[in-house]
């Protein structure tokens, strides 16, 4: 489905991300775990082009995208470009980011409407359904601020799958949440998995990790360091030093 080749992006004298190569085949669920400052949120964000890479290549579905040659410089294509880009690639943030003028509703119903220009009944019906599937219809008409944490996520998480991506990107979904309200969004997620969504998973829960992950990534300054599939990765075989005393550390 997506393919990073050689990714790098630094900050000034510093590479957040060095030259990293990944594949994610459709249906997948690829976690990423590492260390704070490893350069995961970084990554997640060049996928969703919210961060212009400074080199490698993406390809959507076998096309190369998001970049164009510009006086023999790469820079981010344009923005109409990227805005459909973003309809293919969800994303959800730590922090929600909701609008707060908007109602519940209006917030799930804005990326049909505005980007994918969609009638506003229909931009309705979509929003209400996502509404549904995360289990908060009932709270269509209100705004974000009177929600808890974990309902202002599930609302996210509906406005994103409400353009119908065909990736969803999630960082660190729950660690802004109190604890009895983790559950709630990982059940979320839990059943986009179930329904065959591809998805890459940036969390510091290990249990879930474990539950969902298809493939686990270690990631360390920019760099994978380990990788396997879920079941050897969390095993006591690991024999990876870093992910071990890591791993010793949040559990
Ligand atoms: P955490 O687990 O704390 O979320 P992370 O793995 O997501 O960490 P990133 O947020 O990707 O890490 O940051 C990677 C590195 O890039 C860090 O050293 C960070 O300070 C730096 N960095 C990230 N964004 C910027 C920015 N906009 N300007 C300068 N440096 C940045
Ligand atoms: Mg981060």
């Amino acid at each position: 489905l997506i393919r990073l080749s050689n990714i790098v992006k630094r900050f000034g004298s510093l590479t957040a991300v060095n030259n990293i190569s990944l594949e994610i085949k459709p249906g997948e669920k690829l976690v990423i775990i590492g260390p704070s400052g490893s350069g995961k949120s970084t990554l997640l964000r060049a996928i969703n082009f919210l961060e212009e890479i400074d080199e490698g290549t993406i390809l959507f579905e076998g096309r190369e995208v998001g970049y164009v040659q510009k006086k023999g410089r790469m820079v981010l294509d344009k923005p109409s470009r990227i805005c459909k880009l973003r309809s293919e690639i969800g994303m959800v943030f730590q922090h929600f980011y909701l609008f707060p003028h908007m109602t519940v509703l209006g917030n799930v119903m804005e990326g049909p409407l505005t980007v994918q220009k969609k009638p506003v009944e229909e931009a309705r019906d979509i929003a209400m359904a996502m509404l549904e599937k995360v289990g908060i219809a009932d709270k269509k008409d209100v705004y974000p601020a009177t929600l808890s944490g974990g309902q202002k996520q599930r609302v996210a998480i509906a406005r994103a799958i409400a353009m119908r991506p065909k990736l969803m990107l999630f960082d660190e979904p729950t660690s802004a949440l109190d604890p009895e309200l983790v559950g709630e969004v990982f059940e979320t997620i839990r059943s986009l998995a179930k329904e065959g969504m591809t998805m890459i998973v940036v969390t510091h829960q290990m249990g879930f990790a474990r539950e969902i992950a298809d493939r686990v990534i270690f990631m360390e300054q920019g760099g994978f360091i380990a990788q396997g599939d879920a079941r050897d990765f969390f095993s006591t075989n690991q024999d990876n030093e870093r992910v071990q005393s890591f791993l010793a550390k949040i559990l």
